[in-house]
């Protein structure tokens, strides 16, 4: 079998596809088409939640509850999410979208099928996942005065990449998003600033709501990428800030501008070593 072609890297919210699995789960029914417009939530790193919307079929029509990655053996064992026991491209595996309905319905492999994302929804994350980016290279900045010595580690900006070292949970949500950070001894290692920084939540959530202010004011276009249809293919995001064009490893979706993301916002608030950051989007 073929890894699932997607189509939501490119912001489509609706395919013409064909069945190639079908599972009878406990209460529900897990489909596998051959093209997606649905984004999965991915199982390593699962920071955009799954697309929901509808799949139609000559006759019927049901609900697809939030997708979820899939793999599926040389054998035709699906597994889903958690349970995917090899890793990303391992040969004679399919890695595909698994698009979930609440029931039992009479689908056969080969049906023809249309699938639907609920736009409104998708819309939301788009703006929340883009925000997030936002929030994490300006985040980046406002902690450059918070390093004794400058980390090898980059951000797309050339600057200190606190952002990736420090991250441990990230959850992109409607119209947001939720992040984690925990400054350990590695870190501190580093040359992170633990104490003071802590100590300059206020201060620096400030530098990064004004930061964000200026890029949002200055426009600027966000493109998708990809090295090819497939779903585990490498996807991109690319967007124009300050007179360039930043490039960032993503998986998720994106809003097109900077200006529909209208006004982006952070508050950070101390936690167990470290602190959490959550961005809203105020289009
Ligand atoms: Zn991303």
């Amino acid at each position: 079998m073929e890894h699932t072609r997607v189509s939501f890297v490119l912001g489509h919210l609706e395919e013409q596809a064909r069945v190639l699995l079908t599972q009878p789960a406990t209460d529900s029914t897990l489909i596998v088409t051959d093209l997606s417009p649905f984004h999965p939530q991915s199982h390593l790193w699962p920071d955009q939640p799954g697309d929901s919307g509808t799949l139609l079929w000559e006759g019927g029509q049901a609900r697809v509850s939030p997708c979820r990655m899939g793999a599926i053996s040389p054998q035709g064992a699906l597994f889903v999410d958690a349970d995917i026991p090899v890793k990303r491209g391992e040969p004679g595996w399919a890695f595909v979208v698994v698009h979930p309905l609440a029931g039992h319905y009479p689908l056969t492999v080969g049906t023809p099928v249309t699938l639907r994302v609920d736009g409104e929804a998708r819309r939301q994350l788009s703006l929340g996942h883009s925000g997030c980016h936002l929030a994490a290279l300006a985040l980046n900045r406002a902690l450059a005065p918070y390093w004794k010595k400058e980390p090898a580690e980059r951000d797309a900006l050339g600057q200190a990449d606190f952002d990736r070292l420090a991250i441990t949970r990230s959850r992109v949500e409607p119209l947001g998003s939720f992040e984690q950070y925990r400054i350990g001894k590695s870190l501190r290692k580093k040359g992170v600033m633990g104490a003071e920084l802590l100590a300059a939540l206020p201060t620096i959530a400030e530098a990064i709501n004004t930061q964000l202010a200026t890029w949002l004011a200055a426009g600027g276009k966000i493109e998708r990428s990809r090295d090819g249809e497939a779903i585990i293919d490498s996807r991109w995001w690319h967007c124009e800030l300050e007179g360039r064009r930043i490039t960032i490893p993503c998986g998720g979706t994106h809003a097109d501008t900077l200006g529909e993301l209208g006004r982006v916002e952070v508050t950070l608030a101390p936690c167990e070593e470290g602190f959490t950051l959550h961005t809203r989007v105020t289009p």
